[in-house]
């Protein structure tokens, strides 16, 4: 378990951006090992290149392999997960006093990229947990987070984010699950759908709605519940077939008078859209890593091929046309990077990311698909063929751009966010 000890020993982000508030520029020396030169510092800190080269050798040297494997089965990844557990290398943000690390958002991230690199499947796997846990670490009263968060830092389980239905994915405020309180308890009924570890999940965050009336405001008319797997009348649908990242467990599920104590509602009700909609700033700095991780991992095949084909009695690499798809390729991948981690820093230090977080997981996630895109291109036909790693990126990709909040609704909220400044 080195890197648990790695990461417990305190460790938070160690880069620096300008202009932080004091309490914040404190903080982040305190945790730095060496002394801090004001400005920019891109430098991370000791234990965090330890952490992140563990990470990295997990990725290469275990997921690396089993992943075309995984890919074809579409079986879920378990004895990877578990060795990732294992290792410290998933649920690193579940506070210290319910047995976690007590990780920050960049911590997470650096990890995150390196797992990607491995197989996105994998990673989304691993993801959803942080993605479940997340309203349970931001709104979870002590009881529910030592008895749901405790409970995953003594074995390797899973939990599921349970918001999108059948008809409403973007506009959440559509979603039609209800909750109907009765006595001490809530009886919950409707149909979920597209839920990442739907048929693995120990448990799941639940929104579903409280207010009956549909023009109530949206801020007030859900609840965010959570829910034992094993609850009757909880039934996962089907394991689905998707494009990319298969070895992922994506399902519906269906609540038929599904009894819910009151213990289990986040804050209160009425509360859960805005829980739901706050986990986003901390989920979508890792989203954008596990995006920018694909999109090196493309950069890498791609080039390490355009130096060992020959074409016309030269490397490819070697025709400037060639040279120049990969200089491209290498440009997106560093500021998809800088983009992750701006935004996974700033929510680190206390601050509003929404804006950043936004713009981290649109731009990542489109150049995660053109890197992989470029990829197949520079591998010619045999990019096209599944003897190749390349074209499972490019399966793999698209999803960057639909789930979290698609390419669309994040540009939405930049646009909004942007707007905002200059109505101050
Ligand atoms: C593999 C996978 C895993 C997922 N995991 C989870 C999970 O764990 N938990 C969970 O709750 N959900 C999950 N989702 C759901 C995912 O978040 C939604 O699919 C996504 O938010 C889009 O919603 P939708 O599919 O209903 O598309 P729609 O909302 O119907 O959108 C369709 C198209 O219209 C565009 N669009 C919609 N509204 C606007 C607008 N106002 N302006 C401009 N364009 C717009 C969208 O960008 C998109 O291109 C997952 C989905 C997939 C495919």
């Amino acid at each position: 378990m080195l890197l648990t000890k790695v990461l417990r020993s305190g460790v938070q982000a160690g880069l620096r951006f300008q202009g932080t508030s004091a309490q914040a520029s404190a903080k982040v020396a305190a945790a730095t090992s060496k002394p801090s030169h004001g400005g920019f510092s891109f430098e991370l800190t000791d234990q965090q290149k330890e952490f992140q080269e563990l990470a990295r050798k997990f990725a290469r040297e275990e997921i690396v392999p089993a992943a075309p494997g995984y890919d074809k089965s579409g079986e879920y990844p378990f004895p990877l997960i578990k060795r990732a557990w294992e290792l410290g290398l998933m649920n690193g943000h579940i506070p210290e006093d319910c047995g976690g690390m007590g990780l920050g958002i960049f911590d997470a991230c650096l990890i995150t990229e390196e797992l990607a690199y491995g197989c996105t499947g994998v990673q989304t796997a691993i993801e959803a947990n942080s993605l479940g846990q997340m309203p349970v670490i931001i709104a979870g009263n002590d009881a529910q987070k030592k008895k749901y968060l405790g409970r995953m830092t003594e074995e390797p389980l899973m939990c599921a984010y349970c918001v999108t239905e059948p008809g409403a994915g973007s506009d959440v405020a559509g979603i039609m699950t209800r909750a109907v309180r009765k006595g001490d308890d809530y009886v919950i009924n409707g149909q979920k759908m597209w839920i990442t570890n739907g048929g693995k999940a120990n448990w799941y965050f639940l929104l579903a709605r409280t207010e009956a009336d549909p023009k109530y405001p949206a801020s007030k008319a859900f609840t965010g519940f959570i829910v034992d797997a094993d609850t009757p009348g909880l039934q996962p649908g089907r394991k689905e077939i998707n494009m990319g990242q298969r070895c992922s467990d994506t399902r519906g599920i269906t609540f038929e008078d599904v009894v819910i104590p009151k213990e289990n509602v986040l804050i209160g009700e009425g509360a859960g859209f805005k829980i739901a909609m706050g986990a986003f700033d901390k989920t979508r700095p890792p989203v954008a890593a596990g995006a920018t991780g694909l999109a090196q991992r493309a950069l890498d095949e791609a080039t390490k091929y355009a130096l060992e084909r020959k074409t016309f009695g030269r490397l490819i690499a070697e025709h400037q046309a060639v040279s120049f798809i990969l200089a491209e390729m290498a440009m997106k991948v560093e500021l998809a990077r800088m983009a992750y981690q701006r935004s996974a820093w700033e929510v680190d230090m206390g601050q509003r990311n929404t804006y950043y977080a936004s713009i981290a997981k649109a731009f990542a996630g489109d150049i995660a698909n053109q890197c992989a895109s470029d990829a197949v291109q520079v591998f010619g036909g045999n990019g096209f063929n599944s003897e190749y790693p390349v074209e499972k990126l490019m399966r793999d990709a698209k999803i960057y751009q639909i789930y979290e909040g698609t390419a669309q609704i994040q540009r939405l909220i930049i646009s909004r966010e942007h707007f905002a400044k200059y109505k101050q």
